[in-house]
């Protein structure tokens, strides 16, 4: 759909709508079909600009989790993939129970059971219904898998990305959308939902700086957490996050889940966490789509991390970035100066991700630790020397290196021990990269039923009021299994849109009758 095909102020009054979608990113495109699939006139109000729709989900790399018991699963999905990457690739499996596995455990065990249940066993329908509304998916190597002995052998459960990321995601279901003949109505934000009786019968939305009121059988919103906003980012994540970056979307100033809250929903889960990462500390306050994630950095565990005092604060190498690269920028986001460099030697060059190798990219390198140590700004040199030299002398490298695998290559006798991939900095030249905290969303949301209708405060629910994507709350709590989100979004999406339409469909037969 072309801006020029958008819907105006005029023609929004006019229309009626079964369901109005509040968001423009995965969730609400995915909730947007799916009500369209069961039969409902469907309205998406988008609060960006044509140029900047589509939400964080425009920002993502495209990683995407689901479950699956082998390569013949994979071919469902992602029927191009060529003979010579079924040759080349061992993908190994990714068990529904390996997937609630990772979410238990990374949550701490707090993961809401039968949420986390639902969206762990919907996952490869999911990935399948995605792929039918146009969604291409690809093997996400060099992201998630390494070579051993000529092939690239997968980990961590991440098989397949999205072709071309979240700008090709995007274009995907804006394009499924408009064959569809879905609205459109950009720089429209809602501000408070239509209630009647206690049942939700639309929203209040500002259109060209006009107040509207639109009125609908049912409402899904799905606009985002709010991580944009730094006023609510330093009163429910604490002091200090309103000085973080953000990594994505300007938009998600958290308006939906104030006016759920309004209007008598439960709010779910972790209101003080959120996702965070390492992030390039001259990357602007704001995601850049020229730059898309490129400013993280997450190959950290074949490093070490200083902070300003010259000393490890984490355990680089407890699991699998994908396990701990969540909540690491929290970690960043303690240490003084909100700031800290990551470390590595020439040994693992190789393995550093395109991100290591932007433009933009805050860098130091030398031929000696010293010379490293002088050019670390706002470190102190001396006892970054001193770390480092403790580090290396502690490195078991009795144990073979294998980044395919936690090798157990580990340190000994540190204060802060580092569990794998333990080498050495002994290899010049070394380099070094600068980084702050970039939140990326936020945990805090509502509590949804499995139709993802919005639970009531005090029981039931909000009749006619549904909820996708970030949203949703309940199901991460101080960490995050990445390539979950889109997931996320994609199946409560799809599950809001289904029983979005049947109840507006039931409020229509019950006003006819
Ligand atoms: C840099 C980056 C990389 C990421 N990489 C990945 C990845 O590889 N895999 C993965 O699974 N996840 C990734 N994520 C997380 C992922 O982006 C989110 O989990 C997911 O996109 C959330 O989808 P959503 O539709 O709920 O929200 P969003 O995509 O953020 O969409 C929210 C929408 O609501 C709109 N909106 C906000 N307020 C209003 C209002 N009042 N009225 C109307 N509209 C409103 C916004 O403009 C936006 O269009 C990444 C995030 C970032 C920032």
């Amino acid at each position: 759909m072309t801006q020029q095909e958008a819907i105006n102020t005029e023609d929004l009054l006019r229309s009626r709508y079964d369901v109005v979608v509040v968001g423009g990113g995965n969730a609400a495109l995915c909730a947007a079909i799916s009500a369209h699939e069961n039969g409902a006139r469907v309205l998406v109000l988008e609060a960006a600009p044509y140029e900047e729709r589509g939400g964080n989900s425009h920002y993502t790399g495209g990683a995407f989790r689901f479950a699956y018991r082998g390569v013949e699963d994979l071919m469902q999905i992602a029927p191009g993939m060529s003979k010579e990457e079924l040759e080349n690739v061992d993908f190994g499996s990714y068990s529904e129970e390996q997937f609630l596995e990772d979410m238990f455990e990374l949550t701490e065990y707090r993961t809401d059971p039968e949420l986390c249940e639902l969206l762990v066993r919907s996952s490869f329908e999911t990935a399948k219904w995605i792929a039918s509304q146009g969604v291409k998916l690809q093997p996400g190597l060099g992201r998630q898998a390494y070579k051993v002995d000529g092939k690239f052998k997968f980990w961590g459960g991440l098989a397949l990305h999205i072709w071309g990321g979240g700008e090709e995601l995007l274009k995907a279901l804006y394009a499924n959308a408009a064959r569809r003949g879905i609205s459109m109505a950009y720089e429209t934000p809602a501000l408070d939902l239509l209630q009647e009786d206690g049942r939700v019968v639309g929203v209040k939305a500002r259109s060209q700086g006009r107040p509207i009121e639109i009125r609908a059988g049912a409402v899904i919103l799905a606009c985002g957490g709010f991580e944009s906003n730094p006023e609510m980012r330093a009163r429910y994540l604490g002091p200090g996050w309103d000085a973080a970056k953000v990594r994505g979307t300007r938009f998600n100033m958290g308006e939906g889940l104030m006016m759920a809250l309004r209007a008598g929903a439960r709010p779910h889960g972790n209101w003080s966490g959120c996702h965070s990462v390492a992030w390039d500390v001259n990357a602007p306050p704001f995601g850049d789509l020229t730059i898309g994630d490129q400013f993280q950095k997450h190959n950290y565990p074949f490093g070490i991390v200083v902070n300003a005092r010259g000393e490890r604060f984490i355990d680089e190498g407890a699991n699998f970035h994908s396990h701990t690269y969540a909540k690491y920028g929290g970690e960043i986001m303690k240490q003084p100066g909100m700031y800290a460099w990551q470390v590595f030697d020439d040994k693992v060059t190789h393995l550093l991700r395109s991100e290591y190798r932007i433009r933009r990219v805050t860098k130091a390198e030398a031929q000696t630790l010293e010379e490293l140590a002088g050019k670390l700004t706002g470190v102190d040199p001396d006892a970054f020397l001193r770390t480092v030299h403790a580090f290396n002398a502690a490195c078991r490298t009795d144990i073979p290196f294998n980044p395919n695998v936690r090798d157990g290559r580990s340190t000994e006798g540190l204060g802060i021990n580092k569990t794998n991939w333990a080498n050495p900095l002994d290899k010049p030249p070394f380099h070094a990269y600068h980084v702050t905290t970039g939140v990326t969303f936020t945990f805090g949301g509502l509590k949804v039923t499995e139709n993802a209708e919005v639970e009531g405060l005090y029981g039931g629910t909000v009749p006619g009021l549904y909820a996708a994507g970030e949203m949703v709350g309940g199901l991460f709590y101080q960490n995050y299994a990445s390539g979950t989100g889109l997931m996320s979004g994609a199946t409560f999406g799809r599950f809001a849109g289904a029983h979005a339409a049947q109840h507006a469909a039931g409020g229509a037969l019950k006003q006819a009758s």
